[in-house]
């Protein structure tokens, strides 16, 4: 797999870090990247599987080196990205892509749980957007895209914790998008909608029922591929996204918007049958 159409040189010479490149949408977010000229530099708590991950990039011929670091915790970072730098020489893209989610009513949750979420979404991502960042201001050119969910502003029953820092990743990017601009960094953001990894089979429909109910609310009725989410990257981290910042683009076969449809259609009928209703009392 991986993405087709864009020139294999569109990112030659640039050396991009991606958070969570180990497993999912970040792995092949990495592997496109790494397949259209970056060097890639994939960062996550479980350096075996990014160690892995890393020689199946450079087996391609591309350049690809791990980094343990627990996004989380800000003097990691630092150390991350000093290493990286030693290593890559310089920072032009960071993709803000590492997640963690508990999915539980809201009224069960503890403190620990809450804190978790937004010390990986929300703390995590600024972490890494500021000591990137800072190194991308200095050569006054750079790319951060951030990986949200629409559930950043439609909120998501059982979401709580993911929903509030992703809003909060999402805030930090329109900010960011105006205040770095005039400095050459560019900092957007993507929302994928359902997309189907083996993670979210195993987590999110493990039953043909709840697969069949999850597809019943997307619009075009199927679910994303992560080269969905990473031709988005690939385009945003590009030349051709040079006049994009401060954005989120959503690719979610219209799900979020075909509630809102949906709950129309649902609408209309209740007032037809409340005319009809009416018009038999009158
Ligand atoms: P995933 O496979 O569960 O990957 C999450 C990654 O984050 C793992 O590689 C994990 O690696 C890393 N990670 C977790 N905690 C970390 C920490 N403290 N420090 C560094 N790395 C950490 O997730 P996914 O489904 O591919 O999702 C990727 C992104 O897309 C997430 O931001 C998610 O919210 C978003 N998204 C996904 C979907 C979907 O349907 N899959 C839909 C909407 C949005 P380690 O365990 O090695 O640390």
């Amino acid at each position: 797999m991986g993405v087709k159409g864009f020139s294999k040189d569109l990112l030659k010479g640039k050396v991009a870090v991606v958070t969570g490149g180990g497993t999912g949408i970040g792995k092949v977010i990495a592997e496109d990247l790494a397949a259209h000229g970056a060097k890639v530099a994939l960062l996550s708590r479980n350096l075996d599987r990014l160690e892995e991950e890393a020689a199946a990039i450079r087996k391609t011929g591309a350049e690809a080196a791990a980094f343990a670091c627990d996004v989380s915790d800000a003097d990691q970072v630092k150390a991350a990205a000093e290493a990286v730098a030693a290593k890559f020489g310089r920072v032009d893209i960071l993709i803000n892509n590492a997640a963690a989610n508990f999915i539980w009513p809201t009224e069960k949750l503890t403190s620990v749980r809450w804190r978790k979420v937004i010390d990986i979404v929300l703390n995590g991502s600024f972490n890494c957007t500021l000591e990137f960042g800072k190194r991308m201001l200095a050569q006054k050119d750079g790319r951060i895209v951030s990986i949200l969910a629409t559930y950043a502003w439609t909120g998501g029953p059982g979401f709580a914790p993911s929903a509030s820092a992703k809003a909060g990743v999402l805030a930090l990017t329109r900010t960011l998008g105006a205040e770095w601009a005039s400095r050459g960094v560019l900092v957007n953001a993507i929302a994928p909608g359902p997309i189907d990894t083996p993670q979210t089979r195993e987590r999110l429909w493990p039953t043909a029922e709840m697969e069949l109910k999850m597809l019943s609310g997307v619009p075009l009725g199927r679910f994303g591929l992560e080269t969905d989410v990473s031709a988005l990257v690939l385009f945003l981290v590009s030349d051709l996204g040079r006049n994009i910042t401060g954005e989120c683009v959503t690719s979610d076969g219209g799900q979020y918007l075909g509630k809102g449809a949906l709950d129309m259609l649902g609408n209309l009928e209740v007032v037809r049958r409340a005319k009809k209703a009416g018009a038999k009392s009158a």
